[in-house]
């Protein structure tokens, strides 16, 4: 047995919708679309996990290739890197590409300030950005 959220009424465990005051009796929490992350993978890993962004994933491929949480982090260090690569190639068109490469750099700089500050804090959050962009490693 449970009691219906809206009204209290005593109902069945199977009911959907109360039927004493009709409301719905199964509360949906909003759920993040964020990836979630095992606690013990980001313990052991969140260190690599921010080095990541430091060393374009190289280090975090190297010390942590089974970690979900890491390479997550890597995903997004890899798409900042890429980035930073498009950047430097708009850096031949005079004035237009170095105004939009210093503006672009100045974007990737601050999300990679974020994604260490979110890989040390545990957090899976998505960069600005990289939700919605292909996972270039799983
Ligand atoms: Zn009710």
């Amino acid at each position: 047995m449970k009691y219906c959220p809206h009204c209290g009424a005593e109902i069945a465990d199977d009911v959907r919708f109360c039927p004493t005051c009709g409301k719905e009796t199964v509360i949906t929490v909003p759920v993040s679309t964020d990836p979630q992350f095992d606690a013990q993978d980001i313990a052991d890993n969140r260190m690599l996990a921010m080095l990541g962004y430091l060393t374009c994933g190289i280090l975090p491929m190297l010390g942590a290739r089974n970690s979900a949480y890491a390479m997550h982090h890597t995903n997004q260090a890899l798409w900042i890197f890429i980035g930073s690569l498009l950047c430097g190639l708009v850096c031949i068109i005079p004035i237009l590409g170095w105004l939009v490469a210093a503006i672009g750099s100045l974007f990737l700089l601050v999300c990679e300030i974020i994604g260490i500050v979110r890989a040390l804090k545990g957090s899976g959050a998505y960069l600005p950005f990289v939700k919605g962009l292909p996972t270039i490693i799983k």
